[in-house]
């Protein structure tokens, strides 16, 4: 405990399940205190946070936040300026940059859930109450959305500002730019695969595809090509049949919904290890693999959930690092004339959650040789941030600007990416400021850029337009 008194605002919940008990730091296991006594005022860490850069204004840096939830603590401050927490995309940049590695993220997260105190926000706690307790439910009430969203209303509401009327802004946000929703969701494909059942041979497998929430309910095209790339490099797997990871819950809404999505997991992991040995999890969204690699964190007061957590995050990888660069060899000169000039955005959980950078170069410079080019502040966010660009509009923008121009500069046409959520965000900006570029899943391409000459030759309608749009 910290010679300061604890404010009550945190403190009415430091021993409750709606917090992290002890953040699990670079230096060892340390409370929310310690943790954020640890940064030093250095200022280090303000050339990489995007907010701070692109405002100049020190409540919404890095070191503006951690001063804001220590003196919070202390007593010093009287309740959180949910400005400087709110503005926080949780992107880690600060965290990589700092000598001591301050995790800011989870010290804002933890803000967040003083301020919000014994209720969370009320649409995320009902998604993930729906998603745990009622799937079916859950998988109904979207695909009638998808089928809503086919008839053109809720364009046409969203257009005459019927949502900002309603206090639901977000929502058009969302009705504009997210792509059309598919019926059969990905997760219904892979049930019906036959080679990704475990069946009754208990052979070992080499991975379990863990289908991440917009893969899985949004992007299908990119769990399949995840799946292909599996199979075509690692040899038999299985299909996790996965819950959601819990990151919904985590970042947004309650934490114990988190903890009860990662026990749904993980049990089931610890099965088909039983079976099937040392399998890896791999996911294709680099913010739920990131996460999954931190579940021991939910857990530090439940001892016997904590080495359940810690052996399944050991488990877990990103489809980015799962392929190895070294099978790769350069690509056909069709899907490479296809895919033009190649570059790649480091999604922020991926570089700074799971330090994830060479495989993801390597494997692209193999396959597209000079036609991949490195992309200027790479590692800097999209502004997608999960529901950032919808919570936080404009500042979501200013930051996509910044990664629109960049990509601009070095003329690419294709831009690679590993979270679902850059796909929408960059996407959405190129869209709006350089419409001849797209982002791909990396998957996807590395997927196309892989697939055997003859296959590709083939007239076959999984060919068309996988990495570049038809012309219009
Ligand atoms: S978070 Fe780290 S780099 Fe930033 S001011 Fe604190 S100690 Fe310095
Ligand atoms: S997580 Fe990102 S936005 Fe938040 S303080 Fe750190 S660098 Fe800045």
């Amino acid at each position: 405990m910290s010679k300061y008194e604890v404010n009550e605002m945190y403190d009415a919940h430091a021993e409750g399940e709606l917090h992290l008990p002890s953040l699990l730091t670079h230096l060892g296991e340390r409370s929310l205190y310690d943790a954020v006594s640890q940064c030093s005022r250095c200022g280090y860490c303000e050339t990489v946070c995007p907010t701070y850069m692109l405002t100049g204004r020190e409540p919404i840096s890095a070191r503006g936040r951690n001063q804001l939830v220590r003196m919070t603590m202390e007593g010093k401050a009287r309740g959180a300026a949910s400005e400087s927490l709110d503005t926080c995309l949780l992107c880690g940049a600060c965290s990589e940059a700092c000598f001591a590695k301050v995790p800011t993220a989870d010290i804002v997260l933890e803000g967040r859930r003083a301020a919000l105190g014994p209720a969370p926000r009320l649409i995320p706690v009902l998604l993930s109450r729906l998603m745990l307790d009622r799937p079916g439910l859950f998988g109904f009430l979207l695909k009638l959305g998808a089928l809503a969203r086919r008839t053109g209303l809720p364009r046409l509401a969203g257009k005459l500002g019927f949502f900002r009327m309603l206090g639901l802004g977000p929502l058009e946000k969302a009705e504009l730019e997210a792509p059309s929703m598919p019926l059969t969701f990905l997760s219904e494909k892979l049930a019906a695969d036959p080679e990704l059942s475990a069946g009754t041979d208990d052979e070992p497998r080499a991975w379990a595809y863990f289908a991440p929430c917009g893969p899985n309910y949004l992007f299908t095209g990119v769990g399949e090509a995840t799946v292909a790339l599996l199979k075509r490099f690692l040899g038999r797997g299985v299909f996790f049949h996965n819950s959601c990871c819990g990151l919904l819950a985590y970042n947004y809404g309650d934490i114990r919904h988190a903890r009860d999505f990662a026990r749904r997991n993980i049990e089931k992991y610890e099965a088909l290890r039983e079976r099937l040995g040392g399998v890896k999890i791999v996911g294709d969204c680099s913010s739920c693999t990131a996460f999954m690699k931190t579940y021991e964190q939910l857990f530090t007061a439940e001892p016997e959930w904590r080495p359940r957590a810690a052996a399944f995050a050991a488990a877990v990888r990103d489809a980015i690092e799962a392929i190895p660069p070294s099978a790769m060899t350069h690509a056909p000169k069709e899907t490479l004339a296809e895919a033009g000039r190649i570059t790649y955005h480091d999604s922020c959980r991926a570089c700074h959650g799971q330090g994830i950078r060479t495989e993801p170069r390597e494997a692209l410079k193999t396959l597209a040789g000079k036609r991949f080019t490195e992309l200027p502040e790479s590692d800097w966010c999209c502004g997608g941030a999960g529901a950032y660009s919808f919570t936080q509009p404009e500042m979501s923008d200013k930051i996509l600007r910044r990664k629109t121009a960049n990509i601009a500069s070095v003329r690419a046409d294709t831009v690679a990416v590993g979270a679902t959520s850059c796909l929408l965000q960059i996407n959405a900006g190129l869209k709006r400021d350089y419409p001849s570029a797209r982002a791909v899943h990396y998957t996807q391409l590395v997927e196309k850029l892989t697939r055997p000459v003859a296959e590709l030759r083939a007239p076959t309608a999984g060919n068309a337009a996988l990495i570049r749009p038809p012309a219009k």
